[in-house]
């Protein structure tokens, strides 16, 4: 399917006049179209909720988008949690699926009153310990190792990750937890990453929905939840088929009704934790091209680098590149587009076929709306851009300035550094 950016170059054009490149770029309306498919896709399970996984884009502009169409927060660290109670997303909306967990976090989340997704059987302990009880609800994120894979030949690699309880520790789990005096229970696993097929959540689902009929019937946990995680993903690459969240929905529905209603279970709830699906598409990071270079290979050096987007660096990840103004223009020039980074690996682009490119160009980058400026960093002192929010009416919205060298030296406590520079703080 052709990638077309939701901006034009006359729209940046505009943007830019306030608010100077690089930026990461938010569609509404996008958004808020997906969140509503979500929730439809889903509304035959009463009890169903997304939590959206607060780490891909913590935002809290977007978030509460989200949260108008029934979403809670899926956390994983402390100021998660503290951007959420923020929010006012407390209680039963928020989902703590954390993993080497600090103590006092469980804590926090408890505070909270967050149902806390243990990836651990010791923490069964630690949690105990840490609160004094356990709390009435609790979720055991489940880890069955192996490879799981799926008709299309996707796969991914359970049992190398770090994640989670093995099968008989979830069944051991749930004994020590009710013995404790848990009352609901629930599960959770998170199996394969990222999965560009419909067949996903359904086959994750009927394996997990089987597992809880066994563990309800032989531990007499109270089962109200079953919590299928993130990993839908998105198609980065323009010959990929977007997932159809309506026929993942149905599949879902499907293999509730064979497996968890003959066995009575069928006032169990649907959870999941999605970011990229949620938000991936609908971010998109607006860079100029400011160098060209011609050496052994050709090069685009633009204003943005991996501090802004990192994926690329980090796992060869392909994010399509747009040049704005040029979308029907032939692709007859072969580049790398690159940041300024002290990185030779600080590259959006390699041998990647475009229209020529001009200084002053825009690219678009697409689909950095999950896991784009969330990832960011600040190596070599880069400093990370600002996140812009296009509404629906058309205006744009900062939703999060760019950082500053003040923001960038803040943390030197009694070094009164500003004292030092002679030309100023810009
Ligand atoms: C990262 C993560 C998610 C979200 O994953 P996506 O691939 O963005 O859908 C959900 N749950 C947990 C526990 C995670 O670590």
């Amino acid at each position: 399917m052709k990638k077309i950016p939701f901006v034009t170059k006359e729209k940046v054009q505009d943007i830019v006049k306030e608010y100077p490149t690089p930026f990461h770029l938010y569609d509404e309306k996008g958004i808020r179209e997906n969140a509503k498919a979500v929730k439809e896709a889903f509304a035959w399970n009463p009890g169903f909720r997304e939590y959206f996984a607060v780490k891909a884009t913590p935002n809290p502009y977007l978030i509460k988008i989200l949260h108008e169409y029934g979403c809670g927060c899926d956390c994983s660290s402390l100021t998660e949690l503290m951007l959420s109670e923020a929010m006012g997303i407390a209680g039963e909306e928020i989902m703590f699926s954390s993993n080497d967990t600090p103590a006092q976090e469980y804590w926090y989340a408890a505070k909270l009153g967050a149902i806390i997704n243990l990836d651990d059987i010791t923490h069964i302990e630690l949690v105990e310990k840490t609160l004094g009880t356990l709390p009435e609800t609790m979720s055991c994120r489940y880890n069955p190792g192996g490879v799981f894979q799926m008709s299309n030949g996707i796969m991914d690699n359970p049992g190398d990750s770090k994640y989670g309880f093995t099968t008989q520790q979830m069944f051991e789990g749930f004994r020590i937890l009710k013995e404790k005096g848990v009352k609901r229970f629930g599960i959770h696993a998170f199996l394969a990453s990222n999965t560009v097929s419909n067949e996903y959540y359904p086959v994750l689902a009927k394996e997990l929905f089987e597992l809880a009929v066994k563990l309800e019937k032989e531990t007499g946990a109270d089962i109200k939840f079953i919590n299928l995680s993130g990993g839908v993903g998105i198609p980065y690459t323009p010959d990929q088929e977007p997932n159809d969240i309506y026929m993942i929905g149905e599949g879902v529905r499907k293999v509730y009704e064979e497996v968890l209603m003959p066995a009575g279970m069928g006032d169990v709830a649907i959870y999941t934790e999605m970011g990229r699906f949620m938000m991936g598409p609908y971010g998109q990071l607006v860079t100029r091209a400011i160098h060209e270079k011609h050496t052994h290979k050709e090069y685009i050096g633009v204003d943005a680098c991996a501090v802004d987007l990192m994926r690329p660096a980090m796992y060869g990840a392909y994010h399509h590149i747009t040049v704005l103004g040029k979308e029907e223009a032939v692709c007859g020039h072969k580049y790398d587009v690159v940041g300024s980074l002290c990185e030779n690996n600080d590259k959006f682009a390699v041998d990647r076929m475009l229209p020529e490119i001009e200084k002053g160009d825009y690219l678009v980058i697409h689909d950095t709306g999950a896991h784009g400026y969330a990832m960011g960093y600040n190596y070599n002192g880069k400093l990370k851009s600002a996140e812009l929010l296009l509404k629906e009416d058309g205006e744009v919205q900062l939703i999060r300035r760019a950082e500053t060298p003040e923001d960038y030296f803040a943390t030197f406590d009694g070094l009164d550094i500003y004292s030092k520079f002679r030309f100023g703080r810009r």
